[in-house]
């Protein structure tokens, strides 16, 4: 879907702010890019929807070379939300949802219950919010807007340049929880950056890391934890400690039992490194205590445990 074909961007200053990238997002896909502050996230993201011009390369979007759209027919299509909250405050709400869908001159009912619609998958209440200005919204209120808005007209690619970042924890967990609902019903082809793993790990289908303008690794959120592809990985996905998490007691990830022939039943008291790696080629397993099936974990619940124990050590973050 969105494909970089030995993509590089040296600034007018001479930085080199990303060299050769090669990677391929598929379409439908939640890919995250992730790395440490000014390891070239923004610049890559940007270059998408030709926010920054590329030195050398190309980037194609549905093999088709992104030099070779028209540049509004490009932004218009690809929807994009940015960290500081970006709505036009004379604007109503539904006028800052409805702007490019006007652009786009989509007739008025239309639009109406676009707006409706989308508010609601958010959980805003659309006679109570359309008619209000943003700053009569709650920061985690008009983040939410920002993200529809780039969904009104909709688009098949969304751009998130670390779009909760400035929420505080509740509202930020609200949205990415909104973020995951969205992203089950909608299927856009979505790429996120962030440079919190936790983050990554709850909303990536693939994670790409990046290090010094590089690819380092791309891989799913299973694959970085239990395949790290070198030492900056495993610190970056804090996989290191994942031998030294004391107890990872199983108990607490349990799913009610759901057994399928083939499924691989695990004692309790397993480590942490056997799940780990037993989840690498299972989907799930059955717990087992003292002979009786206790029920099951999976890798989404194990990768979640992981990414709060993260983030409890204060380790998630850069
Ligand atoms: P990130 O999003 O990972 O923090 P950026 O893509 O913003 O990284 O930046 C990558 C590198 O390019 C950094 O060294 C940054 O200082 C540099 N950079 C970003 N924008 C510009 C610019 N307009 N001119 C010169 N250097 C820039």
């Amino acid at each position: 879907m969105i494909k970089f074909n030995n993509v590089s961007k040296r600034y007018a200053d001479g930085t080199l702010a990303v060299e050769s990238l090669n990677f391929e997002i598929n379409q439908g896909e939640f890919f995250v890019i992730i790395g440490p502050s000014g390891c070239g996230k923004t610049t890559t993201l940007k270059m998408i929807n030709r926010l920054i011009p590329l030195s050398d390369g190309t980037i194609f979007i549905k093999d088709k070379k992104i030099s070779e759209y028209d540049i509004h027919e490009l932004r218009w299509n690809i929807g994009y939300v940015l960290q500081q909250i970006a709505l036009f405050p004379h604007m109503t709400i539904e006028e800052n949802i409805s702007v490019v869908p006007e652009m786009k001159k989509w007739n008025r009912d239309t639009m109406r219950q676009r707006a409706r619609e989308l508010m609601e998958m958010v959980g805003l209440e659309p006679e109570t919010y359309l008619d209000r200005k943003p700053s009569e919204l709650s920061g985690g209120q008009q983040q939410r807007v920002g993200v529809i808005r780039a969904l009104a007209a909709d688009p098949e690619i969304i751009l998130m340049d670390e779009p909760f970042s400035a929420l505080d924890p509740i509202s930020r967990e609200k949205i990415q929880d909104d973020m995951m609902d969205l992203k089950r019903n909608l299927k856009k082809t979505t790429v996120f950056v962030t440079h919190d793993m936790q983050e990554a790990l709850k909303l990536a289908d693939r994670i790409c890391i990046m290090r010094d303008g590089k690819v380092v690794q791309i891989g799913t959120p299973q694959e970085l934890v239990t395949n790290p592809a070198n030492d900056f990985v495993e610190e970056f996905v804090g996989s290191k400690y994942r031998n030294g998490i004391p107890t990872i007691d199983l108990e607490e990830l349990l799913q009610p039992l759901n057994e399928t022939e083939s499924s691989i039943v695990v004692p309790v008291s397993t480590s942490w490194k056997e799940i780990l790696e037993l989840l690498s080629e299972h989907e799930q397993l059955v717990v087992d205590k003292t002979g009786e099936r206790i029920g099951m974990i999976n890798r989404r619940s194990v990768i979640q445990y992981l990414s709060t124990n993260l983030q409890d050590r204060g380790i998630a973050n850069e």
